[in-house]
């Protein structure tokens, strides 16, 4: 039966007759984007196959390249221990808890790290969500309610945005960065809504910069909103131990009313957290819908990032490693000529190339030579923002950073001398 089954959906055409998805506008801008190109002969960066563990190299089409496109800040995942805990756990919990945890999905492996990431924070309570972004919408979508006000900087993850999109609240964009402007927001506008949440980011994904907590905190204590801070990319990056944004900025952990983060970069996983109080972490974990009508985490994925808690906590070393790569790594640039923003080094770093064309070139002409960085562009950034962006890792060498720089400012002359992209993009 099997194989008659296969020879029958063999015959069948796997194109439906009809497919109306085929005539969706943004599919067609897709097309449209790859005919131009293509016809460029610019090949495309995105989806491309990579094998093997990425870290500070990748291996893609058989070679091996110099990377900097992987959130592997601390080289944890490929570490043995992370790698030992997750099988154990599979051994003993199998892959999947195959049911929510409100109904039988609970497993020790699950408050444990609940509790780490508590203690981690000083905080009461942590909730684990099998994926950040969905952490984002479903925390900020479920807490907030059509009469009340959400404020997030103008950099935020879109996870921030979708969940302030489906809350149904006011929102309101600060610039990057600009506490002043988010003050005056709040003295115009918080008085005239219920709840008012201000959502910011630990470390932007972006530019590689961080908020003043502290003053964030200030304002919280005059205004009285609920303050949460996304630390997807600041854990295990800021601070001297890698306890984030907070420790970086001298602030109590206990005085943001919302901590996010994610287990997709330094913890080595998939998935996300919030950690706060005891009532908010209850209030989520019964009523919040992407906690209570979704699957718990997969035990592996728990087991990881406790692991890598471990690791973090017993060789703070790859924290201080990795701001310095990243230090070097600016420095280098600089000298080179390159523009990186106002990125000082802390594991994300930009190289601005402003149109999104040759932005893309660039980052073809690197993996040519041996560096995989890649491109962002237009709508993940403003139109003319285009940029390479790096991510650092504490395994990066010394030799390895230098090589990327070279190459990089090399490449980038080489594109502007050439006019590739504004004229030819307009062309
Ligand atoms: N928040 C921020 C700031 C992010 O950059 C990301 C993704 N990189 C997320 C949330 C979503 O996390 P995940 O990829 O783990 O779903």
């Amino acid at each position: 039966p099997e194989a008659r089954g296969e020879t029958a959906a063999a015959a069948r055409p796997a194109r439906k007759r009809n497919d109306r998805f085929a005539d969706l506008q943004e599919l067609k801008d897709i097309k449209t984007q790859q005919a131009v190109t293509d016809l460029l002969g610019v090949t495309n960066p995105f989806f491309r196959l990579h094998d093997g563990v990425a870290g500070a190299t990748t291996h893609i089409d058989g070679r091996t390249d110099i990377n900097f496109a992987s959130y592997n800040y601390l080289g944890l995942n490929g570490h043995p221990e992370v790698a030992a805990a997750a099988k154990a756990a599979i051994d003993h919990y199998g892959v999947s808890v195959s049911a929510s945890r409100l109904v039988a999905g609970e497993r020790p492996i699950h408050r444990e790290l609940e509790r780490r990431i508590a203690d981690f924070y000083g905080v009461e309570a942590a909730i684990a969500f099998v994926s950040g972004h969905a952490t984002n919408v479903a925390a900020i979508g479920h807490l907030m309610r059509p009469k009340d006000l959400i404020v997030y900087d103008s950099l935020a993850h879109n996870s921030i945005v979708v969940g302030a999109t489906l809350s149904g609240a006011t929102r309101r964009l600060f610039p990057h960065n600009d506490l002043d402007a988010l003050e005056e927001i709040l003295a115009q506008q918080a008085h005239s809504h219920e709840r008012v949440l201000v959502a910011v980011e630990g470390l932007y994904s972006m530019d590689g910069d961080f908020p003043d907590l502290a003053r964030l905190v200030s304002l919280r204590d005059r205004y009285g909103f609920w303050l949460m801070v996304d630390e997807a990319h600041s854990l295990g990056v800021l601070g001297k131990t890698g306890h984030g944004v907070a420790e970086e900025c001298g602030v109590d952990p206990r005085d943001v009313d919302i901590w996010m983060g994610t287990l997709s970069k330094t913890l080595s996983g998939c998935g996300g957290f919030i950690a706060g109080s005891a009532a908010l972490v209850e209030y989520l974990k019964f009523t919040a819908p992407g906690f209570v009508y979704s699957v718990g985490m997969p035990p592996a994925v728990a087991a990881a990032a406790i692991a890598c808690f471990d690791l973090l906590e017993r060789e703070p070393e790859r924290v201080t490693q990795l701001r310095a790569n990243g230090v070097r790594f600016v420095e280098k640039a600089k000298e080179a000529g390159l523009d990186v923003g106002s990125s000082t080094g802390l594991a994300i770093v930009p190289v601005m190339v402003g149109d999104s064309l040759r932005a893309v070139h660039l980052s073809n002409r690197l993996l040519e030579r041996g560096v995989n960085a890649l491109p962002i562009i237009h709508p993940a950034v403003p139109e003319r923002s285009a940029r390479l962006r790096f991510f650092i890792t504490s395994e990066h060498t010394p030799e390895q950073i230098d090589e990327a720089v070279a190459i990089t400012a090399d490449e980038h002359a080489k594109l502007a001398k050439a006019g590739f992209g504004i004229k030819m993009a307009a062309a």
